[in-house]
């Protein structure tokens, strides 16, 4: 389904509700839209104001975003309803996802084994396919990018398209930059991307699903793309002391350097940890199970790092604060830098309150 851009005043037509999320150009809140009470989320993105500032995104790569969610239609990718824009920004209204991150719903688990693992894995994997049946490759699978539809649902919905691309034959795609955990040894290298792209973030993925330890983390950003384009990791043992052999051959995998040996979405859907054949293989999935600990610890660091978010805000704020002193913005230009911050900070805090009665 094709979006034209409505140029309406969004507000006439939708009830705006709290921040449940935001990016580095995106705030996300509830809506409801006021003729049916239909509640959705409505990601504010900021637009760029000129070429070349570094605030916002540009048109061109929010048409993308949108292009490509219209072109996808599958149970476990979030929905587009409707696009709405104003001179700084453009407003997506998407299906809302309110189930929380996957990480986060298995972690308050008691215990976890591989069979129930693998279900949400499943539905990863169907939702991958279903992209990559349409050329289209996401490119930020990660788990903050993985969340479940409802409190009470275990449908699994793939999340922000912001970074996603679609394969033309010929053409090739580089210029990518996901998060460092997650990307491919190609992206480290500027080689050309594909689907087997997307596979790789799966395996680690998968790795921090069952481990709670991610494959590649160095102490910095530059010793983590050197992991990852060394293809250095390994299988700890006391991490993975509840680990069945299969689910580490399904992760080896796909931790490969070479994208064309890398398993497809094809093969994972078929391989035995996924469907198994033998009742030995289903017997060693139920009898294994995921690292509920480790998985705590990471999502703690997680909420650690979301903190330093906040203050990196707040330092945007003082920034802009000055700028506008200097008068070299317009006084509406800042305003609208403020607002978006300050929308930010609020959704950032909110999440660093949580982390602090969690711990
Ligand atoms: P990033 O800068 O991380 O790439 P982004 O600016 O592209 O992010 P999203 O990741 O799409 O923005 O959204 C930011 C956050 O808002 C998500 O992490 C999620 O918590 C929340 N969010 C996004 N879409 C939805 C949705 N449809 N329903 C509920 N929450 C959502």
């Amino acid at each position: 389904m094709e979006f034209n851009f409505k140029q309406d005043n969004f507000e006439e037509f939708y009830h705006i509700g709290e921040p449940i999320g935001s990016g580095q150009f995106a705030v996300v809140r509830k809506c409801k839209l006021k003729e049916t009470n239909v509640e959705y989320a409505a990601k504010f993105i900021k637009r760029k104001r000129t070429k070349s500032s570094r605030r916002g995104l540009s048109i061109e790569d929010i048409q993308r975003e949108v292009s490509i969610l219209s072109a996808i239609d599958h149970e476990n990718i979030v929905k587009l309803y409707d696009v709405y824009e104003n001179k700084s920004e453009v407003i997506l209204v998407l299906e809302l996802v309110c189930g929380g991150e996957l990480f986060q719903f298995l972690a308050e688990r008691e215990k976890v084994n591989e069979d129930e693992a693998v279900e949400f894995l499943k539905q990863i994997l169907e939702g991958v396919r279903h992209l990559h049946e349409h050329s289209i490759v996401h490119l930020d699978l990660k788990p903050e990018n993985l969340m479940l539809l409802g409190q009470n649902s275990t449908r699994l919905k793939i999340i922000d398209f912001g970074l996603s691309r679609k394969l033309d034959e010929g053409v090739e795609v580089k210029d990518i930059t996901g998060t460092p955990e997650f990307v491919a040894p190609e992206i480290v290298n500027y080689d050309p991307l594909c689907t087997a792209t997307d596979m790789w973030s799966i395996g680690v993925i998968t790795y921090i699903l069952l481990s709670g330890c991610s494959p590649f983390l160095g102490d910095d950003k530059q010793e983590t793309l050197a992991n990852i384009s060394a293809v250095d990791f390994s299988f700890d043992c006391e991490d993975f002391a509840n680990t069945s052999l299969l689910a580490k051959n399904f992760i080896q995998g796909l931790l490969l350097r070479n994208p064309n040996e890398r398993a497809t979405v094809y093969d994972c859907l078929r391989h035995p940890w996924i469907r198994p054949v033998k009742e030995s293989q289903a017997q060693c999935r139920r009898s294994s199970s995921i690292n509920l600990e480790n998985l705590k610890s990471f999502l703690a660091r997680k909420r650690w790092k979301q903190s330093i978010q906040v203050v990196s805000l707040c330092n945007r704020l003082t920034k802009s604060a000055s700028v506008r002193n200097n008068g070299s913005v317009s006084l509406q230009e800042e305003e609208e830098e403020e607002n978006f911050v300050m929308s930010a900070l609020h959704h950032a805090s909110e999440e660093g309150n949580m982390a602090g009665i969690n711990e």
